[in-house]
């Protein structure tokens, strides 16, 4: 019996690159689930409880972006988008829409490898102890992951969103830089692609109307006082 770092799933049409990304993988340990379109992704989600999914956009039938809406509809499994190199709306718009991380096309596995390992690093990390943090009003419960807004309702942000609000909220008061923000909260140093943080950010502020989270210009964020 040979142990195994788990399952990941790959949803990819192009053999070429299943292939490869497979080899890598396999020789890392992890079992890997290839699925060729959308719905049988979808299916492999569901039936083969993946640790990680890694996403092509461009995909026949039900494309990337859909896939990724639908797997965030019932689970929290990360998702790492494969996005081509001069796809920057699609990788916006698949952070918008909960996927985890993206690697640009052509990219070198060890990379991909590299970024599996530490989304993984994280989802692995011992639960923190349950706390609340309060913040204007806003009540981000680390426990049940969500927010209670003043008005009394509740919004469950993305993991990767909570995690970067709870990040904010820890920290009250300082400005934090993007590179510190990415080390702490994505958990590597992600040269280049700033502009993840910014997603996220701008998704916290859609879906927490009123929680002061600042712009330091030039630097990253700092969560107010309200
Ligand atoms: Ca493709």
């Amino acid at each position: 019996m040979t142990t195994s770092r788990g399952t990941v799933l790959l949803i990819e049409d192009e053999e070429a690159i299943a292939d490869l990304v497979r080899m890598y993988f396999e020789q890392e340990g992890y079992r890997l689930v290839h699925a060729a379109d959308g719905e049988r992704g979808l299916e492999a989600v569901r039936d083969r409880d993946p640790r990680v999914v890694l996403l092509d956009l461009g995909l026949p039938g039900i494309d990337g972006i859909e896939v990724c809406r639908r797997i965030r509809a019932s689970s929290d499994v990360p998702v790492i988008m494969l996005t081509a190199r001069d796809g920057e709306v699609d990788k916006v718009v698949g952070l918008e829409i909960g996927a985890d991380d993206y690697v640009t096309k052509p990219f070198s596995p060890r990379e991909l490898v590299a970024r599996v390992r530490a989304v993984l690093r994280r989802s692995e990390e011992p639960a923190r102890v349950p706390s609340t943090l309060e913040v204007a009003g806003f009540e981000i419960d680390s426990g049940r992951r969500e927010v209670r807004l003043p008005s009394g309702e509740v919004v469950r942000p993305t993991a990767r969103e909570f995690d970067l609000l709870w990040y904010l909220a820890e920290n009250q008061g300082l400005v934090l830089s993007r590179p510190q923000i990415l080390e702490a909260v994505w958990g590597y140093d992600y040269f280049g692609e700033t502009r993840t943080v910014d997603v996220h950010i701008r998704q916290l502020r859609r879906k927490l109307d009123g929680l002061p989270i600042e712009t330091a210009w030039g630097v990253g964020y700092r969560m107010g006082d309200g």
